[in-house]
Order: C-alpha cells, then sequence, then structure tokens
C-alpha cells in the first residue's frame, strides 16, 4: 500500500494527527513531517497547538475546530481538502478521543475525502497498560457527567458489563467520582493513573473506597485517568483450593449446586465453570 503521508507528496484530504499528552518527545516522525507539510492545521485551541508546532520549529496556517463549530465552518474545511493537506489535532493526544474531530471526519467521508489517521498517544490507552487491570475488554467512559443523579445513572448503566472501564478525571472530582464509582459497582479494583508521560507521572492502585479515602482530603493536581477493574476480580477474596471447597461444602448444604457454585465463585473471583465442575466432583463425594 502506498503510504500517503511521504512527507514531500501528501495526498490532499484529512489528516488526523494524535500529538503528546505530556512529553513532547511521544511526537512521531511521521506526525511530525505531516504538520510540516500542512496547508492547514484544524486545531482545538491555536494557542496550544502553537508552542507544539514552535518546539518542531514549523509555522503553518492553522484555523480554530471544534465539534460545535457551524455548519458553513466545517463545509469550508471539506472543500479544502480536496486539494490541500488539511491536518486535524487537539490540545494533546487523539483528537475524537473526548475531543473535538468526530463532525469533521463523518463530513469529510460523506464527501468522499481521503481521510486517514496518524496514530499516537492516547490517555486512556496509556492508563490501561499502567493500571495492571485486565485488559482484554474494556470500555472507555470519557468523563462522567457533573450532577449527582445523572452520574450515579451513568454508573448504574455500566455496573454489569464484565470489562474494564476507564473515565477521564479532574483532580478537584476525583474522590468524588471515586466515592460514586464504589456505591453504584462495588468495591472494585482500581488505579488512578496521573500525569501520564510528564515529570510527576504516576500510578496509584487499590480500591475504589481506599483510594476515594486516600484523596478525599488531598485532591491531586494535574490530569487524570481512572481505571476501574471488572465485577468479580476486586472484591474477590483471595484463596487456596482446600478454601475454596470448604466454601462450596458450605454453600451447596443450603442451596442447589449451581447456586452453591455461581456465589463461591463470585465471592473468590473464580471462574464459574471451573467452580461448577469442583462442585460436583464435592457432591459425588458427599
Ligand atoms: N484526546 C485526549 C486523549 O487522547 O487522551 C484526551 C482529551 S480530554 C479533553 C483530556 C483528559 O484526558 C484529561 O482531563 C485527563 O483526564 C486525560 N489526560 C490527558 N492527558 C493526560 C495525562 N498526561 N495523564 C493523565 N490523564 C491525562
Amino acid at each position: 500500500m502506498p503510504d500517503s503521508t511521504i512527507s514531500n507528496s501528501p495526498l490532499p484530504g484529512l489528516y488526523i494527527v494524535a500529538t503528546p499528552i505530556g512529553n513532547l518527545g511521544d511526537i512521531g516522525a511521521r506526525a511530525a513531517e505531516t504538520l510540516a507539510a500542512a496547508d492547514l492545521i484544524a486545531a482545538e485551541d491555536t494557542r496550544v497547538t502553537a508552542k507544539l508546532l514552535s518546539r518542531l520549529g514549523l509555522r503553518v496556517p492553522m484555523t480554530p475546530y471544534h465539534d460545535h463549530s457551524d455548519e458553513r465552518t466545517r463545509a469550508a474545511l471539506v472543500a479544502r481538502m480536496e486539494d490541500e493537506v488539511v491536518v486535524l489535532v487537539s490540545d494533546a493526544g487523539t483528537p475524537l478521543i473526548s475531543d473535538p474531530g468526530y463532525k469533521l471526519v463523518r463530513d469529510a467521508r460523506a464527501a468522499g475525502r481521503h481521510v486517514t489517521t496518524l496514530p499516537g498517544p492516547c490517555a486512556a490507552i496509556a492508563a490501561i497498560t499502567l493500571s495492571g487491570l485486565p485488559s482484554d475488554r474494556f470500555l472507555f467512559a470519557g468523563f462522567l457527567p457533573n450532577r449527582a443523579k445523572a452520574r450515579a445513572d451513568a454508573i448504574a448503566e455500566f455496573s454489569a458489563l464484565r470489562a474494564t472501564l476507564i473515565f477521564y478525571e479532574s483532580g478537584p472530582r476525583l474522590a468524588a467520582t471515586l466515592d460514586a464509582l464504589a456505591s453504584g459497582l462495588g468495591d472494585r479494583e482500581a488505579a488512578v493513573a496521573r500525569e501520564i508521560s510528564k515529570l510527576y507521572e504516576e500510578c496509584v492502585t487499590g480500591t475504589l473506597t481506599g483510594l476515594a479515602a486516600r484523596y478525599a482530603d488531598a485532591p491531586p493536581k494535574g490530569e487524570i485517568v481512572i481505571v476501574v477493574g471488572p465485577p468479580g476480580e476486586a472484591a474477590a477474596e483471595p484463596a487456596d483450593d482446600a478454601t475454596l471447597d470448604a466454601a462450596l461444602r458450605a454453600a451447596m448444604a443450603d442451596r442447589p449446586v449451581a447456586q452453591a457454585a455461581k456465589a463461591v465463585a463470585k465471592r473468590f473471583g473464580r471462574d464459574r465453570h471451573d467452580v461448577y465442575a469442583r462442585a460436583l466432583a464435592l457432591k459425588e463425594q458427599l
């Protein structure tokens, strides 16, 4: 496949370019080349992007772009993509991820423009890799609503998902959000990743209630991602096989095997099918 972003002859179209979330060294070579080759950069905040361009020694025309920019602004950008290189950036990280861009990409596609992406930093992905929580299935939930009722309703929607959950958050709201998550999801394993790729990067792990207590009187500074483990991972008590068997025997004394296995599997964070098979074997011995 031809590379549409070779610096000397990029095709006209829309280039979605991820930029660093803290450490400017994380700008990719291809991203820098594409910014240099742009006819126009559509930026969330042109003052923020100006700093990046200055660090790269570039001077490129810019225009502000938000998804609430009017139709005419968007149509004008899409028109320019016919024979010019238009680059979309946000203040930091991957455009469209809790950032502007979705409507511009939608309209560029609808108009048949060349649309390509230059993947790069994203706080949500960086945080899940730091957290040590299961990464095979996850849901990115962005920012939760501010109002308590709306926030609780949103959290309730996620509670049954067997997936790790990722939220963006700010320091002043962190403890209240961790509390709300503990109430709505149960006391799961979680991580608070802060200032990723910056000088004071840290990732604090614990249970939701433990983390809420830690930050209650000490709201942290900087940018934050909360990662919450799936149900069953967290509040699960670690158990060896003997403990598991004892719990199964006790549970089977007052309920059917399937129900006993389900409850014990949940309590110890074990696979339900494995625990059921173990329960059947124990029942044979009773
Ligand atoms: N588009 C960006 C991305 O790809 O991650 C996210 C933009 S969103 C408006 C900004 C939020 O991302 C911040 O409030 C914070 O929750 C998270 N964030 C951005 N940079 C971060 C960093 N260096 N460390 C931790 N969280 C960060």
